[in-house]
């Protein structure tokens, strides 16, 4: 049985609040590592067209012994098949590649505002929703305003926006905006990519708590209501991430971390300027 914390989002449907993410994971390696993943006690695995590991994927939760009902999986839309045809399209070959009739959570992505089709796409994802194949269905990389607009066209809010989100990049701003609009935050790159394990604040409150560093960080998503997918292919350091249910950072902790906040730390593209 699996001891995942959920979300409930405004849909009604709930979300494992940590994830498995399988970015740069090529297909031969994720199937094995899904399976570990889900021995561990995962529910959630999140994956995206563009990762070019769906078909892993799907074999991983195929051969695990774990019910495809009792899994959360997310995948993604990627920016290429923007524009209401295509992202239907698009969906039907994720579901194929995954070998499943439904997925959990379906994303857009990124906004890719020069190409002018984020609304339309969102149109196909509500159309999608509507039939059932994608249970929920929400947005990556979406700034305030992208929301508004694709809200302001078709009435539907996505339930999630998943964003780069890590201690030393907080994305107070856009988190504010998402609790008031009702949408869940989850964070990308929740660990800084693996760059901020060294970091000393971290390591100290670590220590304190007898935890690793990726322990306390993944906590500290847990503990501000974030959902969270940290990526490792190793089995260990799988393990690892997942023993975060039993402790809890207090009030210190939280503000020693809060100092970490800084605007010049995203790795990833700026989704406003992003060319691709
Ligand atoms: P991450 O922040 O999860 O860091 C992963 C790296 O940290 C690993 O490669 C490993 O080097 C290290 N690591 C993990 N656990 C460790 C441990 N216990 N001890 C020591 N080192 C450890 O980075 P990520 O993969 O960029 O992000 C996580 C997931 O977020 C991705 O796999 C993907 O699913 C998702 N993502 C989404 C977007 C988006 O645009 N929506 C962009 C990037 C990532």
């Amino acid at each position: 049985m699996s001891n995942t914390p959920t979300i409930t989002l405004s849909d009604g449907n709930s979300i494992p609040q940590v994830g498995l993410g399988v970015w740069r994971t090529p297909d031969n390696i994720a199937a094995p590592t899904v399976r570990t993943a889900l021995a561990a006690g995962y529910r959630h695995i999140d994956t995206a067209a563009i990762y070019e590991n769906e078909e892993g994927v799907g074999e991983g939760i195929r051969t695990s012994g774990v019910d495809r009902k009792d899994i959360y999986l997310t995948t993604k839309l990627w920016n290429d098949n923007q524009g209401f045809d295509s992202t239907l399209k698009a969906f039907d070959e994720s579901l194929k590649r995954l070998g499943t009739d439904y997925v959990d959570l379906y994303l857009i992505h990124w906004p890719a505002p020069k190409r002018h089709l984020y609304v339309d796409t969102w149109k196909a994802f509500v159309r999608l929703k509507t039939e059932g194949r994608a249970r929920s269905i929400g947005v990556s990389n979406f700034y305030p305003e992208h929301i508004e607009m694709i809200v302001a066209e078709t009435g539907e809010a996505p339930v999630i926006n998943q964003i780069e989100l890590h201690p030393d990049f907080q994305q107070k701003a856009a988190r504010a905006f998402q609790e008031k609009q009702r949408i869940v935050t989850e964070s990308w790159s929740p660990l800084g990519q693996g760059m901020l394990l060294d970091n000393p604040v971290i390591g100290r409150i670590a220590r304190k708590h007898g935890r690793t560093p990726a322990q306390t960080i993944i906590r500290w998503h847990i503990d501000n209501g974030l959902v969270v997918i940290p990526k490792s292919v190793t089995p260990s350091r799988i393990a690892e991430n997942f023993k975060v249910f039993d402790f809890k950072l207090d009030a210190e902790d939280l503000a020693a971390i809060d100092t970490l906040d800084s605007q010049d730390h995203r790795i990833g593209p700026d989704p406003m300027t992003a060319d691709f």
